[in-house]
């Protein structure tokens, strides 16, 4: 048989189990090329993917493997053209994360004249054999059961085999301290110098138009070795305050204490088990606290992967739910960062910048507004998987229609995550130069997060009444009196008019 092995762009795995077949001719990676993309990527995302895949081609290329490198407008003609040049009458590709991939697959197994051997995706741990069959009985599980399960099948900080390290599960009540008012040293992550092939990647994406953001002073790491020098930095320099300031926000650090390297993990450069493992050490050692390693481990092998399950079984339909019919258009701000509102402005300038912004910053910043402005989730969505270096439809889906803005009715979080200027004011130092006062509710002066949240709690009040966690929210809004309530609705709406 004449057999390709398909390796996908965001596969880019140092022990692909591709790999180690015998009978592969040759393999075969597909770029696209950035004129084809009807999406508008951020550019230091479409430099890292293309320098990333270029530099793993070399390494296969200098390991002696036949490489056919193919640059076409869309995956499936570069790989439908190189069937036809090579007469390739067997495919391998390890299992997509992507649904559409996956279904581009499953229809050509059954329309082509060429057969098509899917082997398990390694890049995740769910995914892998080991652990894949003891999930089956978690269909329905929460996250919190999920994790907990992974934490024993991988055994990272357990004590035996039902028994967590610390006595505890999940240490996340000691995540979430603000940063101290007198500022704190913060070590800057390791920067990686563009080699000759990120140079020309740089230069091809710079004369090209159709992308979103900054790709000035591209430092990214583009390879396994540089990706693990990455994960030292962090591990040495920011893990041991990771768990304390993991939701603090701040104008004066992209980063904070947070890894930045989920874009790598994405693309299978790092491998999540390992990473955790690492982490794992560094708590025995004594380097860093419980909270950190145990703070980041659930976000690794308990919220990723979760994800990443949620993902695979609830696509396609995820991506068009829309469970509190919000139907207004994304602002014209979230793509210029144009707005008074400092919170919303610093952390789209930021991604405009870098590609990046932490999770509490997506959350309880980006899609918290989105879900009290009501826009509709599936501009949100589009916005999310375009302008983060990190995005995957995978990964990106499930963060906005389900954690971000509770669009899945709940399948994948129990409750929208949102809340008024008061969590922003306490968690960040955004309102101190703000031109609103985060503690005011009606006027001029009032944060548009405290009357657009108030004025979503009164929309759904029975919706909201009818579970435990913010039922709260309601009884506060009618301990407000009448007149102050008119006012904030009042101001909500002629604000929500306004922004186009
Ligand atoms: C609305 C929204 C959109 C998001 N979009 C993306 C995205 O496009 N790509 C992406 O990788 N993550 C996404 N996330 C999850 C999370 O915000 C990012 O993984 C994280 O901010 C990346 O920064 P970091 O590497 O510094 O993370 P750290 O804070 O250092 O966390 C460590 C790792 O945990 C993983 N992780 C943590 N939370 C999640 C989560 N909820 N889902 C999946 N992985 C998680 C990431 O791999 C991350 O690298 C999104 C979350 C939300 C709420
Ligand atoms: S006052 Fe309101 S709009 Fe301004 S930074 Fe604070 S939360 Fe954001």
């Amino acid at each position: 048989m004449n057999s390709t092995l398909l390796i996908l762009g965001d596969q880019l795995l140092d022990r692909h189990p591709g790999l180690s077949i015998n009978d592969i001719e040759r393999v075969l990676i597909v770029e696209v090329v950035i004129s084809s993309y009807d999406r508008l990527y951020h550019r230091k995302r479409l430099a890292l993917l293309m320098s990333a895949m270029r530099h793993y081609s070399k390494r296969l290329k200098d390991a002696g493997f036949e490489v056919d490198y193919r640059q076409a407008h869309r995956l499936d003609t570069g790989i439908q053209d190189h069937i036809t040049e090579f007469s390739v009458d067997r495919l391998f590709v390890m299992d997509p994360d992507s649904y559409w991939v996956k279904d581009m697959l499953d229809t050509w197994s059954q329309t082509m004249d060429v057969e098509i051997s899917v082997m398990s995706n390694t890049k995740m741990l769910r995914t892998r054999e080991e652990f894949a069959n003891s999930l089956s009985d978690l269909e329905n599980a929460r996250q919190e059961n999920f994790y907990r399960r992974m934490r024993s099948l991988s055994g990272i900080l357990m004590k035996g085999n039902n028994s967590p390290e610390g006595g505890k599960w999940n240490f996340d009540f000691s995540n979430r301290k603000p940063l101290p008012k007198n500022g704190l040293t913060i070590t800057e992550p390791l920067k990686f110098e563009p080699d000759e092939i990120t140079v020309q990647v740089l230069q091809e994406i710079d004369i090209h138009d159709h992308a979103f953001g900054s790709l000035e002073g591209f430092d990214l790491a583009v390879d396994s070795h540089q990706a693990e020098l990455a994960v030292d930095d962090f591990v040495e320099n920011r893990l041991s305050l990771f768990g304390r300031y993991e939701d603090a926000m701040t104008t004066s650090s992209d980063l904070v204490f947070h890894s930045g390297l989920s874009a790598y993990m994405n693309l299978g450069l790092i491998d999540p088990l390992t990473l955790c493992k690492t982490v794992e050490e560094a708590y025995v050692s004594g380097k860093v606290p419980i909270e950190s390693a145990e703070g980041f481990i659930r976000q690794v092998i308990g919220w990723r992967e979760y994800m990443h399950f949620k993902y695979s079984r609830l696509m396609p339909s995820l991506e068009s739910v829309n469970s509190w019919n919000h139907v207004k258009p994304l602002p014209k701000f979230w793509w210029t960062g144009q707005t008074d509102m400092t919170c919303v402005k610093s952390v789209v300038d930021k991604v405009i910048k870098t590609g990046y912004s932490h999770h509490i910053e997506r959350l309880m910043i980006l899609t918290n507004f989105a879900f009290v402005a009501e826009l509709d989730p599936r501009e949100v969505n589009e916005w999310f998987n375009s302008v983060y270096i990190d995005a995957y439809d995978w990964v990106v889906t499930p963060n906005v229609m389900g954690m971000g803005l509770n669009a899945d009715g709940g399948t994948i979080a129990t409750k929208p995550y949102f809340s008024s200027a008061n969590y922003i004011n306490r968690m960040s130092d955004y309102c101190s130069s703000c031109r609103y006062d985060p503690k005011k509710r009606t006027g001029k002066e009032a944060c548009p997060f405290n009357f657009l949240f108030w004025r979503k709690v009164e929309k759904e009040r029975e919706r909201l009444s009818h579970n435990f966690r913010s039922r709260m929210m309601v009884r506060q809004l009618d301990r407000m009196d009448e007149s102050e309530q008119y006012e904030i609705f009042q101001n909500a709406n002629a604000w929500l008019e306004r922004i186009k």
